[in-house]
């Protein structure tokens, strides 16, 4: 209980936190301004087959351009977002401007959104997806929903049927920074992932470490036998990349194929692809 002044009471606002509160403030302030001036902007990171070395799709990220701080990362503002709620406004707008995006890129290349939890149980979400589809007329089987293992934690009954829904619209469903939530594998068989992204700390030392790439099989294998797609995220270098094709996975993401890199560089990078047949993704890195 705090009380003022006096030995041995608490204060509750330390001048430090004070400042820290403001600056949250601040912050929130300042993000709903963005979405009313459309200060946020999308990036793209490839997803590459290892069959083939080609691009398969396009993940949206999500970057605020800010008038003096810059281009401010995610994952300063998305936890903000979440606790207010403006995600459900800004994932609105990050769904509509990617489907559009996608539009003008060819049929073979899907677009794949992350989606936040407070996002997916908001009663409008399907139709939101549904619209976002329409008004671009991107096809449903071109989008990819990502989606992190912390959906599943509450409300899952509600959660189970909306991914059901779309499921059966035709979108693809997939299950983001697989290996870092709790009862992964659980989950799995209580709702039919198209993919599962396994996170990029299991990358990290997967070279070095026997441990980190019997790991990675082991996801990859379970994977195959519930026939799920597997795509390792945070690759950056080439005995990464060895090891991961060693183990079997199909997919890959990461910056030895290319950064994120902002909307009008991508149409640029997909004709450079498809221009030169079979020439690796790789060579596309900035
Ligand atoms: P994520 O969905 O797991 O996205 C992958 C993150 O890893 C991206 O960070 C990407 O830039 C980074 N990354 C890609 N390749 C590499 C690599 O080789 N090495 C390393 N070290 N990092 C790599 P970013 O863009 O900062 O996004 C961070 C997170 O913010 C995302 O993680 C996602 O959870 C969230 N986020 C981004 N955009 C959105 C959005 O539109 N909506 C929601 N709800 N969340 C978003
Ligand atoms: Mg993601
Ligand atoms: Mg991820
Ligand atoms: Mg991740």
């Amino acid at each position: 209980e705090a009380k003022a002044g006096g030995r041995g009471t608490v204060r509750l606002f330390e001048p430090q936190m004070d400042e820290t509160l403001r600056e949250r403030l601040d912050l929130e302030r300042e993000l709903r301004e963005a979405l009313a001036q459309n200060r946020f902007e999308l990036h793209y990171q490839p997803l590459v087959d290892l069959s083939d070395n080609r691009i398969t799709g396009m993940e949206a990220l999500v970057r605020w351009r800010h008038p003096e701080r810059g281009l401010v990362s995610p994952a300063v503002f998305i936890p903000l977002a979440e606790e207010t709620g403006l995600i459900v406004s800004i994932g609105e707008w990050v769904l509509g401007q990617a489907c559009r995006d996608a539009a003008a890129w060819p049929d073979g290349i899907s677009v794949a959104v992350n989606v936040s939890p407070l996002q997916l149980r908001h009663r409008s979400f399907v139709q939101s997806v549904l619209g976002a589809l329409a008004s671009s007329g991107v096809k449903a089987s071109r989008l990819e929903l990502e989606i992190t293992e912390s959906v599943l934690l509450d409300d899952t009954e509600m959660n189970l049927e909306t991914l059901h829904t779309l499921r059966k619209l035709g979108v693809r469903i997939s299950m983001d920074d697989f290996g870092t939530g709790y009862s992964s594998i659980s989950y799995l068989r209580r709702f039919p992932f198209d993919k599962i992204k396994i996170d990029r700390s299991f990358v990290r030392d997967c070279a070095a470490q026997s441990e980190a790439g019997a790991i990675i099989r082991a996801i990859v294998s379970l994977g195959a036998s519930l026939g799920i797609t597997t795509l390792v995220e945070g690759v950056e270098t080439e005995p990464q990349l060895a090891t991961i094709r060693a183990e079997g996975a199909q997919e890959v993401q990461g910056y030895l194929f290319s950064p994120p890199r902002p909307v009008h560089e991508i149409a640029a990078l997909l004709e450079a692809g498809a221009a030169s047949e079979g020439r690796p993704a790789r060579t596309l890195a900035a």
